[in-house]
């Protein structure tokens, strides 16, 4: 069985990567969210924090799941039979760091292939630092952030301050 592995920080989880989440839900028979534990990032959210976030976010989606990784994504797509990268693509900016990604994978484990998701046009603009920046400043945050998390969110940025 096919599984769709969508690494990312998810710092926070944003509307726009559940866009994303849905869709994959939709075109594959399970799908993996992994948090990537990355030692170039200071996360502003745990690793627990994050993944409790979409747990509750994806609650309802019964081919979803949640898991965490530290190491090489290439490491943690060898423990499924047939994995699949996703990725989404908000805009040009995007594309260079991702097709790098994507090929940098590839030519460590060439059976592994990363599959895009454009945008919805909705959430283009839409990215964890954004959502971040704004809720600093005390922006409402609930066009960008799920709303079963919108009050830990907005709080914990405000703690944070
Ligand atoms: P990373 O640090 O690996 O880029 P992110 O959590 O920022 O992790 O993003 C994970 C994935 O989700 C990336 O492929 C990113 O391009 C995608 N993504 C982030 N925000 C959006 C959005 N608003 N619409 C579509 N894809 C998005």
């Amino acid at each position: 069985m096919t599984t769709a592995i969508y690494p990312g920080s998810f710092d926070p989880i944003t509307l726009g990567h559940l866009n994303i989440i849905r869709r994959a839900a939709s075109m594959f028979p399970q799908v993996v969210i992994c948090v990537m534990i990355n030692a170039n990032k200071t996360p502003m959210f745990t690793t627990t924090e994050r993944v409790e976030h979409i747990r509750k976010v994806v609650g309802r989606l019964p081919n979803v799941r949640v898991d965490t990784f530290d190491g090489l994504l290439v490491e943690y797509a060898d423990r499924f039979d047939h994995p699949v990268v996703v990725r989404g693509l908000r805009a040009v900016s995007d594309f260079e760091s991702e097709f790098q990604m994507a090929l940098i994978n590839k030519k460590m484990k060439p059976n592994l292939e990363t599959a895009f998701l454009a945008s919805s046009e909705k959430y283009t603009y839409l990215s964890s630092s954004m959502v971040k920046e704004m809720g600093r400043y005390g922006a409402d945050l609930s066009d960008f952030v799920p709303y079963e998390i919108l009050e830990d969110v907005v709080e914990r940025i405000r703690r944070n301050r």
